[in-house]
């Protein structure tokens, strides 16, 4: 009874709990198969489109970043809010669209993207960008930059993604106005509108790739990416400033309108 019970435990867990990104059984949800990617989505839908580009975008972002991306990454779109608090207990939060395991190699699209008609494409590459970044680093260091280092972190993932649904540039340079955007920077974590939030760390990463030439802003991403913790110091070899210098001259830079986002 105890090895029947232990096997019960074992199934539920891949087929019906956190183990599912990597389960061969995923009962309510069908596969689709690339070379990079598994797609995991609820049986009874239509995929969307976007969720085909998954082998296309990974490799535009290992070269995007500069690096290799060796684990498939497996992606579920989610059916309900009842599986994603199966699936992903420690994430759950219902004003999610899109989550990234530390490991690289897992993503959750929410049903919150279909619900409100976002863009799955926007969704899809912003975590793509999460999990490319997450392989090259360990999972430890990727979970500390989420919690502590949002303008690297989501930065990062925005400057490839996109940023339809958080925000336009035009809000971007209204909200320069008010003199938020060097602190928006420094305190980051502090942000409370991601629709701030993620314009502003998107383009600030857009003007360090500018002010500094790509390979030597790179080199910075790779550095910090992983060891975080030490991004000020890293931030200031590789690129010659501090972070709170950089960012004072970025908002000075948006506010004489000399940065143009690319
Ligand atoms: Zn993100």
């Amino acid at each position: 009874m105890v090895l029947a019970a232990t096997v019960v435990a074992a199934i539920s867990a891949l087929a019906y709990g956190p183990l599912i990104p990597w389960s061969p059984i995923h009962p309510g949800y069908r596969e689709l198969t690339l070379s990079r990617a598994r797609v995991l989505y609820p049986a009874n839908s239509t995929l969307p489109g976007a969720y085909r580009n998954a082998d296309t975008w990974i490799r535009e972002a290992e070269r995007f970043y500069g690096v290799a991306a060796n684990k498939r990454v497996n992606i579920i779109l989610v059916r309900s809010w009842s599986d994603l608090r199966r699936f992903a207990p420690w994430t759950y939060n219902e004003l999610l669209g899109g989550a990234s395991l530390v490991t690289g190699d897992a993503i959750y699209i929410t049903p919150r993207v279909n619900a409100l008609r976002l863009d799955h494409t926007e969704f899809l590459r912003h975590e793509i960008a999460h999990s490319v970044l997450a392989q090259n680093a360990s999972a430890l260091s990727t979970y500390w930059a989420v919690q502590h280092l949002s303008w690297f972190s989501d930065g990062l993932a925005v400057w490839f993604g996109g940023y339809r649904t958080f925000g336009t540039q035009a809000d971007f340079f209204n909200r320069a106005e008010t003199g938020a955007i060097a602190s928006d920077i420094v305190q980051s974590h502090l942000v409370p509108d991601l629709r701030h939030g993620y314009v502003t760390w998107r383009n600030f990463i857009d003007y360090l790739d500018q002010a500094h030439g790509h390979a030597r802003f790179l080199a910075f991403v790779h550095a910090a990416n992983r060891e975080p913790k030490n991004v000020e110091s890293l931030f200031q070899s590789h690129l010659g400033r501090t972070l709170r210098q950089a960012s004072t001259a970025f908002e000075a830079a948006v506010l004489n309108r000399s940065f143009t986002p690319r």
